[in-house]
């Protein structure tokens, strides 16, 4: 059983310090894995939706996604890379690929053709890897359907793109079906795979402003991230 990583506590969340969360979900790899990448928003809006706070608690692994956050532990002294849900999606396919690994790999979430497109992608660099895709706007008889499909295939790894905090409400729900898969909420993940949307580039990512890309991108965002500075504003207290 691999060392539980320490834990800072983030607006009263438990948020995992590791030098290579990719690795300490391989060295665990079967025991049933859900992550959490967090961001202001995601904290924000958990302080004052205690549904969603409870499924925080309860999940096995949370990182640190988005400047606020590396700065909420910078001001605690404690000293974290970013770790984005995309770039640690990533890293758990290509595990998975280098290991020859043929449980199949689920991407769901995003709309009709998005997902499998970022399985191409996957598929053309790991052509052994099984990967299922199904996208995010389902009726509900045809999510009840996706669910029992998923018990059977008994996947490794299933990545949700959903949106937050709606793949977080939808792996709480469904990870009992396959109790030893790795989850992972990848919120806009499949679009950029797919190349529908574009990364902020390196330089913005690096100077932690990967958040005003995407506000310039798509500025209807602007109501949501009015969270972010009342969050660098809650990181300065004790
Ligand atoms: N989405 C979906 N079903 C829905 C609502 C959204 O599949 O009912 C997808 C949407 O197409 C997009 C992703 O969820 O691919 C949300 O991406 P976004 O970058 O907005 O995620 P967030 O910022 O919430 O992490």
């Amino acid at each position: 059983m691999p060392a539980v990583p320490e834990t800072v506590a983030v607006l009263g969340l438990p948020l995992h310090l590791c030098p290579d969360y990719g690795e300490w979900v391989r060295s665990r790899r079967t025991q049933g894995t859900h992550i959490v990448t967090l961001n202001a928003e995601m904290a924000m809006l958990a302080e004052r939706t205690p549904p969603l706070a409870t499924i925080l608690h309860r999940a096995d692994l949370i990182v640190p996604d988005g400047a606020g956050v590396i700065f909420y532990l910078w001001l605690r002294r404690k000293k974290q890379r970013r770790c984005p849900g995309i770039e640690l999606a990533a890293q758990l396919i290509e595990q998975l690929g280098q290991e020859g690994n043929t449980q199949p790999i689920i991407l769901f979430g995003a709309a009709p053709g998005v997902a499998e497109r970022a399985a191409q992608t996957w598929r053309s660099r790991f052509p052994h890897l099984t990967i299922q895709t199904q996208h995010g706007y389902l009726t509900d008889a045809e999510k009840t359907a996706f669910a029992d499909q998923l018990t059977d295939l008994n996947p490794a790894l299933v990545l949700v793109g959903l949106g937050v905090p709606r793949q977080e409400y939808w792996i709480a729900d469904h990870r009992d079906r396959c109790p030893h898969a790795t989850w992972i909420g990848v919120g806009g993940s499949f679009d950029i795979w797919a190349g529908t949307k574009q990364r902020a580039p390196r330089w913005l990512r690096d100077n932690h402003l990967e958040w005003l890309y995407r506000l310039y991108k798509e500025p209807w965002r602007w109501r949501r991230m009015l969270v972010l500075p009342h969050f660098a504003l809650r990181s300065l207290l004790p």
